[in-house]
């Protein structure tokens, strides 16, 4: 037989599916891959039960149902100030991943270079490779993730073509604050290079934290494609709607991907979500309370397991540092903790192209049930 394809040579299993199987081999508490072990709330779930009797069961318009579109440029108006057409600036798509797989895509030439901050979602590297890009990874330092303005600067070229920004941070849990989105929209400016701002954490902030959009910078919203997707924001993971939000140039390259890969969304799901996004002003603020809890208990957990780091302002994810614990590196201490401890996690190192500072963290997942994260702190009691 002949070979499969060059543009997914290297491609291994991604890191959340090695983990899950290895904490179902090992009747592990799961703390790796990021998805709520909780369900869904029944409003939520009704809704969409509703829209299916309702009869809305055929194909959708492959841009997104007309509802959607609407609630997705309704909210980023009334939240941040932002207007995005909803009929040409506004794409429904299969979560935030086939987002990403879609601007990539869209816009990347072999040979382009796409900046990507790391750690990094593994997608964006993979999406990268297939259109046949070049990564160019830039150094998010930890302990505080920053990144050094001289490793930007030498990052950036003439044939620079996009950045990547994930903020909220996964993995971890940064929330960045504005003069450091500058910095990075600077660079896009510099470069003429488009921005791709994955904010599908965007709700998801704690401590009076604000999360501040890149497109609302001043100038930049021509140039930043913003994602994000309905399975962070109510909690559903598996419902896979996401969106993305771009000048119409941008939008209409993405369709154009976007009808030949998925061809169009779920219709009942889409018109579910486009119910569910008028209710955020009232649900949001629970939402929020109920993920601020689960971190101040695992966080507090983890603080007198001996572990020592700061709580983080935004998403579902904790970066643990292990060096107090342990010589080995992420992966073999991951494996330890899975086989002896019974404790599953994300070795960070798979989200880094050129650092090695994920060897010296772990990966926890604290969207979970009060008794998973109690049993995961029971496993690890000893260490
Ligand atoms: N971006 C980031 C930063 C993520 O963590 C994830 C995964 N949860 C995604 C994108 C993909 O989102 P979705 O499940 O909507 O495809
Ligand atoms: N985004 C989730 C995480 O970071 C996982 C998504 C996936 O399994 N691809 O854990």
């Amino acid at each position: 037989m002949k070979d499969t394809a060059l543009r997914i040579a290297g491609f291994k299993d991604s890191i959340f599916g090695v983990i899950s199987k290895l904490a179902r081999e090992h009747n592990a508490v799961n703390l790796g891959q990021g998805f709520p072990d909780f369900d869904g709330p029944d409003w939520l779930k009704d809704i969409v039960y509703k829209k299916m009797q309702e009869g809305h069961n055929q194909y959708a318009p492959f841009h997104g149902t007309a509802n959607l579109r609407q609630e997705i440029a309704n909210y980023y108006k009334s939240f941040y100030h932002l207007n995005y057409h909803p009929e040409s600036e506004v794409t429904v798509t299969v979560g935030a991943t086939e987002a990403i797989y879609l601007v990539i895509t869209a816009l990347i030439n072999p040979g382009d270079e796409v900046v990507v901050l790391e750690p990094f979602y593994d997608s964006y590297v993979a999406s990268i490779k297939m259109a046949g890009g070049i990564p160019i990874p830039v150094t998010m330092h930890a302990p505080d993730f920053l990144i050094d303005q001289k490793e930007l600067d030498a990052a950036i070229s003439p044939r620079t073509k996009l950045i990547i920004l994930n903020n909220p941070h996964n993995p971890s849990g940064k929330v960045w604050l504005k003069q450091e989105i500058e910095m990075v929209a600077k660079a896009a400016e510099k470069s003429d290079a488009y921005l791709l701002s994955d904010e599908v954490y965007e709700f998801l902030v704690f401590d009076g934290c604000k999360h501040i959009p890149t497109a609302t910078l001043e100038g930049m919203k021509e140039r930043t494609i913003t994602i994000s997707s309905a399975g962070k924001t109510f909690g559903v993971t598996g419902w896979k709607i996401g969106w993305i939000c771009a000048n119409e140039t941008v939008s209409k390259a993405c369709r154009l991907v976007h009808q030949y890969v998925t061809f169009s969304v779920s219709t009942p799901m889409q018109e579910g979500v486009a119910e569910s996004l008028k209710k955020l002003p009232e649900y949001l603020p629970g939402f929020v309370s109920l993920y601020k809890e689960k971190r101040d208990f695992f966080y507090k957990e983890m603080r007198q397991l001996g572990f020592d780091f700061s709580s983080p302002k935004g998403t579902y994810f904790m970066m643990v540092p292990i060096s107090g614990k342990t010589k080995l590196n992420d992966v073999d201490y991951a494996l330890k903790l899975i086989k002896e401890n019974k404790v599953a996690t994300v070795p960070p190192s798979a989200f880094y192209l050129k650092s090695t500072e994920g060897e010296r963290y772990l990966r926890f997942c604290f969207a979970k049930k009060e008794v998973t994260l109690k049993n995961a702190v029971k496993n690890l009691q000893g260490l």
